[in-house]
């Protein structure tokens, strides 16, 4: 990474919003900078989760030929006309088919063919007797009860025609999805790879979590907590060790990990303390990375660029582990999504009624962290909406979102609420 001394100045801040952005500007900039990554060929085991890159037809049809969905007999419908519990209709039995038999084999008329679920229909047959309508006999049935010719049989083509396409481009793979394209054929998908998803952590106050602490010292809680939301919005995402409070640290470090990262994520080292907010006195030297003020509470200093020589797009988040969360959620998710093709990302907003009443800053929205009802309706918001409150954090589904213009808001109130993923 070269240094360029002339970062570009921000169009998007102006004076009249206290040189401040707006949420959407921010996102919508971010979004439209990022291309969905090259789709590759995975394996149906590793593609679980990941979205289809392309359309999947069945190769045959689906059943590919007659087959039994029944233990029993296979017979001429026509044979079991004058059946009864009093008078059984008897057939000699001539032979069996199991499911996985490939021979041919022909019923006769007057004749009964032990079959299996699964197995392929003898010719000349028209209907399966379950087993439990007959006495099971294995030289000769008895059977108790009429049969309507097609009883017990799945026809060709029953739950797909060969060519019929079973999963659209843009699917996002679930179990189901797997079974159907094994189903169709494929071992291999083309799909959308998992972002691979590089977070660090800086401060000079940082320990490793399960080390000592000594006073003045703090766990590193952010890289954790933003690696596994990464995971839960469908990168691989894995952690750095703590990087110090260093210029030459935090691009060496950025240096090292872009040869194996689609996006990067910095928390901490980004607000207004100067010098020692590394993340933006080294980041801004490059000239292609925006440090800006978002009008949003918490999470206010933002920064998104690109570095390298592959333009790695870079977030670098505020250290608040609340600010972290937030901003994950509103800014990285999304485009974590775009790198997938998938454009669901965003939260999913409700309206909902407040439980209690909240304040904000005038001129910045509020994301609250608060609980939502079982049925959605209702919202209840925290106690603890201090940025570094981490423990209200652990108790929050949803966040409570208090437009720019508003400074409080009563019980009673409805509100936009998004809901946590
Ligand atoms: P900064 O953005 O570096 O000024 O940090 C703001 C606040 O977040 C400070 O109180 C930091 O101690 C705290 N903080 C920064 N990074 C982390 C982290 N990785 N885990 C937990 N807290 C952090
Ligand atoms: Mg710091």
């Amino acid at each position: 990474m070269t240094a360029n001394p002339a970062q570009a100045p921000d169009p998007d801040v102006h004076a009249s919003d206290g040189g401040m952005t707006p949420v959407e500007v921010h996102q919508a900039q971010i979004l439209g900078t990022i291309r969905a990554l090259p789709p590759a060929e995975l394996a149906l085991e590793e593609a679980e989760g990941c979205v289809l890159a392309e359309d999947i037809a069945a190769a045959v049809s689906l059943p590919s030929f007659d087959n039994s969905s029944m233990d029993g007999y296979a017979v001429l419908a026509s044979d079991t006309v004058k059946a009864s519990d009093d008078s059984p209709v008897f057939l000699p039995v001539t032979g069996e088919i199991a499911a996985g038999d490939t021979g041919a084999f022909t019923v006769t008329a007057g004749s009964a063919i032990r079959i299996m679920t699964g197995a392929r229909m003898p010719s000349g047959a028209d209907a399966v007797i379950p087993v439990e309508l007959t006495d099971g006999g294995s030289t000769q049935v008895g059977i108790r009860q009429p049969m309507a010719s097609g009883n017990a049989v799945r026809y060709t083509g029953g739950d797909a025609r060969q060519g019929e396409v079973l999963l659209v481009t843009g699917t996002r793979l679930k179990p189901m999805h797997i079974a159907v394209a094994a189903s169709a054929g494929r071992r291999k998908v083309l799909v959308r790879p998992r972002p691979r998803v590089v977070v660090l952590s800086t401060g000079n106050e940082l320990a490793e979590p399960g080390t000592p602490l000594v006073p003045g010292r703090i766990w590193d809680s952010n890289s954790y907590m933003i690696a596994a939301a990464a995971r839960e919005a469908g990168a691989i995402a894995h952690r750095h060790p703590i990087v110090p409070d260093e210029s030459a640290s935090v691009l060496a470090t950025l240096e090292e990990q872009l040869q194996a990262a689609d996006l990067l994520i910095t928390t901490g080292g980004v607000s207004m303390g100067g010098e020692h907010d590394v993340v933006k006195a080294a980041l801004s030297r490059l000239g292609t990375v925006t440090f800006r003020k978002v009008a949003m509470q918490p999470g206010m200093p933002q920064g998104f660029g690109r570095v390298g020589k592959n333009q790695t797009p870079i977030f670098t988040l505020p250290g608040n582990p609340v600010s972290a969360y937030i901003s994950f959620q509103l800014f990285v998710r999304p485009a974590l999504g775009a790198l997938q093709e998938d454009p669901t990302f965003s939260l999913v907003t409700v309206r909902a009624t407040l439980t209690g009443p909240v304040r904000s800053p005038a001129g910045r929205r509020s994301y609250l962290r608060a609980t939502l009802s079982e049925d959605k309706s209702q919202v209840a918001p925290l106690r603890g909406q201090g940025s570094h409150q981490i423990a209200a954090l652990g108790k929050a589904s949803a966040l409570v979102v208090v437009p720019e213009r508003m400074t409080s808001l009563d019980a009673g109130a409805e509100v936009d609420v998004l809901v946590l993923p």
